[in-house]
């Protein structure tokens, strides 16, 4: 028997391997078709550095043009400020900030960056002016310090640890076996999710993006891990124009702004009190949210 476990046993880390090799080259593939969807204008500009407003004028956008997602969608936030998109599954929230990267297009309407039309600003400026801590983040088969400089790769060794600190991750790094160095990925240590996402954060804080796209991810968490998220996310959002896509409203409920998304369009807008006084749709899902959570406690 043991004669056979060493080549199933090799069999199986190379399965992993290619599986690996696969899913990167697939990723590389999914990046450059969308590279080639947007062009840059022959007379693009770059985006001023500092601070920048973001507006959405009228946006409506459709990936298949039968099938509308995005309809008339009109919302500003100010330099400096936060606004929270929330709403159902497949509601259009995703699709927001996949437009603000420039991935697609908009049907009709604009999205303005400083009063400037994206369609007007260079890709490259555009990205970095936007950090995104994404639902879910990919990390590179390397060390845990590598995977936090890849935010902004010229930065010093003193910068990294202090976005590790800033996103509540340095402590964490300190203990696993070997600090800084700690391989992590698909080869290496797994992160939960929650430290996936605290990863993200340090690489935003790194790059030092004026705009902050945060998509929150879907998993529940107990609520000890959501408040550390709620002051993460807080933190990262200080001084920026930030935009949060949210499952968890309670992790809204400070933004300047709370947006509700329902098939692709606003049935609701205002600050946390107003949407509550309101009873309306907000409300109804503020209700049954606390009572999942107040279950799961
Ligand atoms: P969730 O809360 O589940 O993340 P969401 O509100 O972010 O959902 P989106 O991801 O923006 O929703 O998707 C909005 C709609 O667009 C959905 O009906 C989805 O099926 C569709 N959609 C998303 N991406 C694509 C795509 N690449 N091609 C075609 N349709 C898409």
């Amino acid at each position: 028997l043991i004669q056979l476990y060493i080549p199933l046993n090799f069999l199986g880390v190379l399965y992993r391997e290619i599986r690996q090799a696969l899913t990167d080259i697939e990723r590389m593939f999914t990046l450059l078709r969308t590279e080639r969807e947007v062009q840059d204008a022959p007379d693009a500009v770059e985006l001023p550095a500092g601070p920048a407003g973001l507006r959405f004028d009228n946006v409506s956008f459709a990936y298949d043009p039968r099938r509308p997602v995005l309809e008339h969608i009109n919302f500003d936030i100010q330099p400096g400020h936060t606004v929270a998109v929330v709403g159902h599954s497949g509601a259009g929230k995703s699709t927001l900030s996949r437009l603000l990267f420039r991935f697609y297009d908009v049907s009709d309407g604009a999205i303005q960056l400083g009063g400037t039309d994206l369609r007007k600003i260079r890709q490259a400026s555009l990205r970095k002016a936007i950090g995104i801590v994404p639902q879910d983040t990919v990390l590179f088969n390397d060390s845990i310090l590598y995977n936090i400089q890849y935010g902004r790769p010229e930065a010093s060794h003193d910068e990294v640890i202090a976005a590790a600190r800033a996103a509540q991750l340095h402590d964490f790094i300190l203990d696993l076996p070997d600090g800084y160095e700690t391989k992590v990925g698909e080869r290496g240590l797994k992160l939960s999710g929650g430290e996936k996402q605290r990863v993200a954060i340090a690489r935003a804080l790194l790059k030092n993006p004026p705009i902050l796209v945060f998509d929150e991810a879907t998993s529940a968490l107990d609520s000890k891990t959501e408040k550390a998220i709620q002051a993460q996310l807080e933190a990262a959002a200080k001084g920026r124009t930030a935009l949060i896509i949210a499952h968890r409203l309670s992790t809204v409920m400070n933004a300047d702004e709370i947006i509700v998304l329902e098939s692709g369009q606003v049935i609701e807008r205002g600050s946390h009190s107003t949407l509550l006084a309101k009873n309306g749709a907000y409300a109804q899902m503020w209700t049954l949210q606390q009572q999942e959570e107040s279950m799961l406690a």
